[in-house]
């Protein structure tokens, strides 16, 4: 029974389509739209609108960015040869925000997954092997210790291994499934110290 009236509902909806929303937080942020004055309601709604159409991704390391070269790959102080590999520009964000790592990212954006039909054609694989013949000496994998994630580094250091550049993995003090943007900084950086060549 749609208790709320058509507009209401389908604004709900509409949240309740977001990822980590669910149907209370959905109404409950519904109701808080619909109570704020027009003028922040279309800020808000502009903002998303904005970040939409001005979003590419960047031509070095295919992070989401709204520059066509993304301020870590601009920046000349980042050291070019080392490459972290990881699925999503959250990881990438997360990574970042432990402030010692000062190579560069490749950003996938996915993993291989035979299971869900993702195959290495389906995420940015092309672009790094691209990459790779630039000078670069090491290439970090730090996909997310999934079962997607596992497969995705075999993969990678597979087609790496000819080239003679090093490969190495984060070590496992990130958990099983653990998904890299939730863990904290520490243990990331003890994931990245203790990197294992591959
Ligand atoms: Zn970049």
């Amino acid at each position: 029974m749609d208790y709320y009236g058509s507009q209401i509902t389908k604004l709900i909806e509409q949240l309740a389509s977001l990822p980590g929303i669910g149907g209370k937080s959905a109404q409950r942020l519904a109701f808080h739209i619909v109570n704020m004055p027009q003028e922040k309601v279309e800020q808000l709604a502009g903002a998303m609108v904005d970040a939409k159409k001005h979003i590419c991704y960047c031509k070095e390391c295919c992070t989401l960015t709204d520059q066509e070269i993304c301020p870590i790959c601009s920046n000349p102080v980042r050291d070019k040869k080392t490459i972290m590999v990881v699925e999503s520009s959250r990881d990438l964000a997360a990574y970042e925000k432990t402030g010692k790592y000062d190579g560069v990212y490749h950003v996938l954006h996915g993993a291989i997954s035979p299971l869900l039909g993702i195959g290495p054609g389906d995420i940015r694989l092309k672009e790094l092997m691209q990459r790779l013949q630039g000078d670069v000496n090491e290439v970090i994998i730090a996909t997310n210790s999934s079962l997607e994630g596992e497969t995705t580094a075999m993969y990678i250091s597979k087609l790496i291994k000819p080239t003679g550049i090093k490969v190495s993995r984060i070590a496992s003090g990130v958990p099983v499934g653990g998904d890299l943007e939730y863990i904290d900084e520490v243990t990331l950086l003890r994931a990245l110290e203790g990197r294992v060549e591959l």
